[in-house]
């Protein structure tokens, strides 16, 4: 019986030690493995017994704490002489592999921390550093080093070990997998376990199959941490994952992946039927649509509904970075190891903002970046279509959906965000003053709405609202935003955005959706709510009171024909 991501590890480590190679550990290599019994191991004791299963001694060096000998239990020591302490990184290497050049047992060299001591930081260690990679180039291309079985094993704390490493021929790169759902059912499991202990405490409601299912993406490390937290005082629930998950997020993918700071839900959102129908279809069957593309002009509310369904569904939302200078700044493999720290991490919804220049149009073409749109589209598509990531929400959002390919729309579920009516207007003014703790009287909200016949959106109205405050200040008016000076604040805005630019976006996103029930007005209709249409809207219906394709894409052609560029 074994544990799926360690059965893995030793997997991947017998495979380079059959082609002679040696390896270079990435990924999560700070944590505990779940060795075959059961039991919690240090990697590099793991390490040291997978090597002494092959007959070779475990010699473990770091430029920190020098070189010092990894005996086992049952294992008998190889003599051997260990460099002084003090001497410089390349004397220290160069003496560890003389000795086990001439060392009739084999040896695996365990290096930890192998960004210290195969990574420049200064420019003056650059000889230094150039004499360490290359006397770890001669030894791990070496025929008679590999045939006597001698292997080196570099264990990298920060993944920013120097490249050259990973280009060497006789190196292998293996991925340190994090804790699968069974090594952190076995490892709670023994956390809760009084002997071991101060024992974890959980709140009432959290089993250990729950805690388990919850802490995808964390370590066996992080979860030790939970129980010395817990000792202290506050037993374990939701509220401790989803923050470790954050923390953990930071540390493993650093900007290319970016937390959504969890919001107030639906609740806070004004309007947008067509997204609380999805909400309620979801909860009532049970299933959400594992891939939203939320489109329309920019700044009516597409990230607010992120957050808002990724806190109805109790998930974290997860921003990915900027796909494209992640992809084309480092590499494929970069990218890769990103959507897995994704899907380790799941259930959680992933946002991919701008996806039209996240990955790339269907007009740039093979000849402008290399090809580098087209790998980049492919790789996110073959994440989106495995099947193995039910977990994953992806929503991805887009002001310019006219501009996506084509594959795009088969595998996303198309929902259109337009301009609020002037109810949702109204409704949106009031949520922007609640949160700065401002009363605002929904009529006075809805009159001076009412009164601008300019076309609005979510974040033009939290602008306008701003500077009503400011008016309200300079009154003296600390709590009330009185009807003047929202008044005057839509007065003083001069025209914020461009009509028929808003509207050629908005058409757009009509045009694109894939389902009618989530047009906006429908979805109000199958809530039994007031249906308002948004103001390009009327003169685009036919007799039975529904969108003419024909009178869209003619409208839509002409708006087209004012903006020659598009
Ligand atoms: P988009 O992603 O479409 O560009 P955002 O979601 O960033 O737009 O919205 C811009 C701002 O407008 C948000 O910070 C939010 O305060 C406000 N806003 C937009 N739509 C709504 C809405 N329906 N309800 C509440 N606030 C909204």
């Amino acid at each position: 019986m074994g544990h799926r991501s360690t059965l893995r590890l030793v997997e991947q480590l017998d495979r380079a030690d059959v082609g002679g190679q040696s390896v270079v550990l990435t990924g999560n290599t700070s944590d505990y493995v779940v060795a075959a019994d059961g039991s919690p191991r240090r990697l590099q004791h793991q390490l040291a017994a997978w090597a002494a299963e092959h007959g070779r001694a475990t010699i473990i060096y770091s430029t920190a704490e020098g070189a010092r000998q990894l005996p086992l239990p049952g294992g008998s020591p190889i003599s051997f002489h260990l460099p002084n302490a003090g001497s410089s990184t390349a004397d220290a290497i160069d003496e560890l592999f003389a000795q086990i050049r001439s060392s009739a047992v084999p040896v695996q060299l365990i290096v930890d921390y192998g960004g210290h001591a195969l990574q420049p930081v200064r420019a003056a260690i650059v000889p230094e550093h150039n004499r360490v990679i290359e006397l770890v180039a001669e030894f791990v291309i070496d025929p008679e080093v590999r045939a006597t079985g001698h292997r080196m094993t570099v264990i990298t704390r920060t993944g920013s070990v120097d490249d050259q490493l990973f280009r060497l021929p006789g190196v292998a790169v293996i991925n340190v997998e994090l804790p699968d759902f069974e090594e952190r059912l076995i490892f709670i499991t023994r956390l809760l376990q009084p002997q071991t202990g101060q024992p974890l405490r959980l709140v009432p409601d959290m089993t250990p199959e729950r805690l388990a299912a919850l802490t995808g993406g964390l370590s066996l490390f992080d979860l030790l941490r939970a129980r010395d937290e817990s000792a202290g005082g506050i037993p374990i629930g939701h509220e401790w994952v989803q923050a470790q998950k954050a923390e953990s997020l930071r540390r493993i993918a650093a900007d290319n992946l970016i937390v959504h700071p969890p919001g107030k839900g639906i609740a806070e959102v004004a309007g947008l039927p067509q997204i609380r129908l999805l909400l309620r279809e979801a909860l009532d069957s049970g299933r959400f649509p594992r891939r939203l593309l939320l489109a329309g002009p920019p700044g009516v509310g597409k990230t607010v509904c992120v957050t808002a369904i990724a806190d109805e569904l109790g998930v974290p939302a997860i921003a990915l970075g900027n796909v494209r200078s992640m992809w084309v700044g480092e590499s494929e493999r970069n990218f890769r190891a990103v959507l897995d720290v994704v899907d380790a991490l799941a259930p959680l919804v992933l946002h991919i903002d701008e996806i039209d220049q996240a990955v790339g149009q269907r007009q740039t073409g093979q000849s402008s970046d290399g090809g580098t749109s087209e790998r980049l589209l492919a790789d996110l598509m073959t994440f989106l279509g495995s099947n193995g990531r039910k977990r994953v929400t992806v929503i991805a959002t887009t002001n310019r959906p006219d501009l996506l390919d084509s594959a795009m729309f088969d595998r996303f579920t198309v929902i259109p965000i337009l301009h609020p009516t002037s109810v949702e207007a109204a409704q949106i003014l009031i949520i922007a003053a609640t949160r700065e703790d401002r009363v605002l009287m929904e009529d006075v909200a809805r009159r001076c709405v009412e009164r601008t016949d300019q076309l609005l959106t979510g974040r033009v109205l939290v602008d306008v609202l701003d500077r009503a405050m400011t008016f309200a200040d300079a009154d003296g008016c600390r709590v009330t935003i009185e009807e003047t000076h929202l008044d005057a604040a839509f007065e003083d805005l001069l025209m914020a955005l461009d009509p028929d630019e808003h509207e050629y976006l908005a058409l757009q996103a009509i045009q694109l959706t894939t389902f009618q029930s989530y047009l906006p007005w429908k979805a109000a209709e199958a809530l039994g709510e007031p249906i308002q249409l948004p103001q390009y809207l009327p003169a685009l219906l036919d007799g039975a009171g529904l969108v003419s394709a024909e009178k869209l894409r003619a409208r839509i052609d002409e708006l087209r024909g004012g903006h020659g560029a598009r």
